[in-house]
């Protein structure tokens, strides 16, 4: 049977492929709070569900294929052994009933108490058995999951495989980077959500927010995904298979119709230039913004280096890839942020449990109370500087005691740097991200103390709305027409044209074609986007009249009304 399904779209183009349905322990467990009234019957489902996997081995036990090494027994035993050990089959209904959470979290839990002691054996054997107890407990998830015994298939090829999942992490999904997935999809998500942002620079269709995606999808199904409209059709009928085959052709078409502007000047019908840039988030990215003709990198998102790994990148490894991206880049400028760590980005999976991550220890908080941390990475971005054009750029500063602590380990990374004789830029520029409502409130203090600005659209909108960017749930609630949103962002690009510091931004509004004329009205001249979205705005601001889009922009700004509102963008953009 054919039905369609809604969701948000994060990434544009059509996919056709089929369902493979993302199932790993370490990958993907969802997290969710359960009333005190259904703690029994959440026992009582990971007590099926430990059943269920024991049966599967015993199963298996029993069909040993001939020829099958001689450890295979033994495997499937111990396994059945980690099974039946309380500290698996009896700990996590403990947790289920402590910390009020769904059978998979518990399971999660305890499985990663478990391997950290196994971690701490000596013996290299024992230590090895930590795997078992990861596959173990994966065969129980699957079948917490109503999947038992199901892997992804792979006899199907990555370039006809659409991922279906109920969540990934940032850190899930920038693994996706060396493959070739048609798509992903997810049933949770914002727009705006760090998955959706790593989602767009993988280049593939994907939409995110589908709710049912994981319940209502099964493995193999024929699926569409059209990740403009956000919409995801499963077995879909040879008519609307044949109408969306010659959709995805004409988009292949204009796709290549773009690149044509790739060394075009991006300049409005009036002459004036305009700056694009482009958001990288790993070295390899920078393939990516060359071939999209980018002027530079306007936000190199570092903390994806430090994510999917055990230990910490040192000044070494993280100076490579800084300098990597330098080179890379032949003399245009590159914006590397400080990490962004905390939030939905964590160095450590098992750590997303602060209370109210987006508005604890993050971005600059963390990296000043982890000083070291800190001062490794600016010796790494200073030491950079030596090959080609670097600028610092400081993430979710918010006050000028922040951004005085943050000059002031800066000038002492320097200072370290002077007294081991390593050459740097003297001069690299020290830029802030204005993505809390008050920076953008109190701009003065950022344009005296510091060379430049970006404006972190994403954060500004989840912060002035109070709409957490990743939960589905209020997704619908991000607004980048939101008049007080409109406003605040014309203020800071007004503030510091005033005082002739550079502003720019590299929040998603800037990728968005709908709004490049909304933001040359207010007065930027310098974006910084995804490279897929490069040649597309580039081709809008090209077909700009600036004289024109300043008025109606002026007027945007004097409506409160949201529908008055599309109607003066739809005038802008006709
Ligand atoms: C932003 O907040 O708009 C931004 C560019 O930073 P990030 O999306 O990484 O938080
Ligand atoms: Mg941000």
């Amino acid at each position: 049977m054919s039905f369609t399904i809604h969701g948000i779209g994060v990434s544009g183009g059509i996919a056709i492929g089929h369902a493979q349905l993302v199932s790993h322990a370490q990958l993907e467990v969802a997290h969710y709070e359960i009333s005190k009234a259904r703690i029994p019957e959440e026992k009582a489902r990971f007590d099926a569900a430990i059943v269920t996997a024991r049966a599967e081995l015993a199963s298996l036990a029993q069909h040993i294929p001939v020829g099958a090494p001689a450890e295979f027994e033994a495997f499937l035993n111990l396994h059945l052994m980690i099974l039946d050990d309380p500290t698996l089959s009896e700990a996590p209904k403990q947790l289920i009933e402590t910390r009020q959470c769904n059978a998979e979290w518990a399971l999660k839990l305890q499985m990663e108490a478990l391997i950290e002691q196994f971690e701490r054996i000596e013996d290299g054997y024992l230590r090895d058995r930590k795997s078992d107890v990861i596959q173990a407990v994966e065969r129980v998830l699957k079948a917490l999951m109503g999947r038992p015994g199901q892997l992804l298939d792979r006899s199907i090829p990555e370039e006809n495989s659409i991922l279906v999942a109920h969540d990934l992490s940032p850190a899930d999904v920038i693994l996706f980077k060396g493959h070739q997935f048609a798509s992903f999809i997810t049933d949770v998500g914002g727009a705006t959500s760090h998955t959706a942002i790593v989602a767009r620079s993988l280049n593939i269709p994907s939409v995110v927010a589908l709710h049912q995606a994981r319940t209502l999808i099964r493995e193999n199904e024929m699926l569409i995904v059209d990740g403009n409209n956000g919409v995801v059709i499963i077995n879909p009928d040879r008519t609307v298979l044949a109408e969306y085959k010659l959709r995805r052709e004409q988009l292949d078409l204009e796709r290549t119709k773009l690149k044509r502007l790739k060394k075009t000047r991006t300049t409005t019908l009036d002459g004036t230039s305009i700056e694009l840039h482009a958001n990288i988030e790993l070295p390899d990215d920078v393939a990516d913004a060359r071939e999209n003709g980018a002027d530079g990198v306007g936000l190199f998102r570092t903390e994806f280096l430090y994510l999917n790994r055990g230990d910490l990148p040192d000044e070494e490894e993280q100076f490579e890839a800084y300098r990597r991206v330098v080179e890379e880049m032949e003399g245009r400028p590159v914006t590397i942020r400080t990490f962004d760590l905390g939030a939905d980005k964590q160095i450590d999976a098992a750590e997303r449990v602060a209370p109210n991550p987006a508005l604890g220890l993050r971005a600059i908080r963390l990296c000043l109370a982890e000083p070291q941390m800190f001062h490794r990475q600016l010796r790494a971005i200073l030491r950079a500087s030596h090959y080609g054009k670097v600028r610092i750029l400081i993430p979710m500063l918010s006050s000028a005691h922040e951004i005085n602590q943050t000059l002031h380990l800066i000038d002492e990374a320097r200072h370290s740097l002077d007294e081991d004789g390593i050459a740097y830029d003297s001069k690299v520029p020290v830029g802030g991200m204005i993505e809390i409502p008050a920076a953008a409130l109190s701009l003065s203090t950022f344009t005296r103390k510091l060379d430049f600005l970006s404006i972190g659209t994403n954060d500004l909108i989840q912060y002035t709305l109070a709409i957490d960017r990743s939960d589905d749930a209020v997704a619908h609630l991000y607004d980048p027409l939101h008049p007080a949103v409109l406003n605040l962002v014309a203020h800071i690009i007004r503030g510091a044209n005033r005082v002739n510091v550079p502003v720019a931004v590299c929040g998603e509004m800037a990728g968005d074609v709908r709004l490049t004329r909304v933001l040359l009205g207010f007065g930027l001249r310098q974006f910084s986007m995804h490279p897929a979205h490069l040649l597309s705005v580039k081709q809008q601001v090209l077909k700009s009249d600036l004289g024109q889009v300043m008025v109606l922009a002026q007027k945007m700004l004097k409506s409160d009304d949201p529908e008055k509102l599309e109607q003066l963008l739809a005038r802008m953009n006709r």
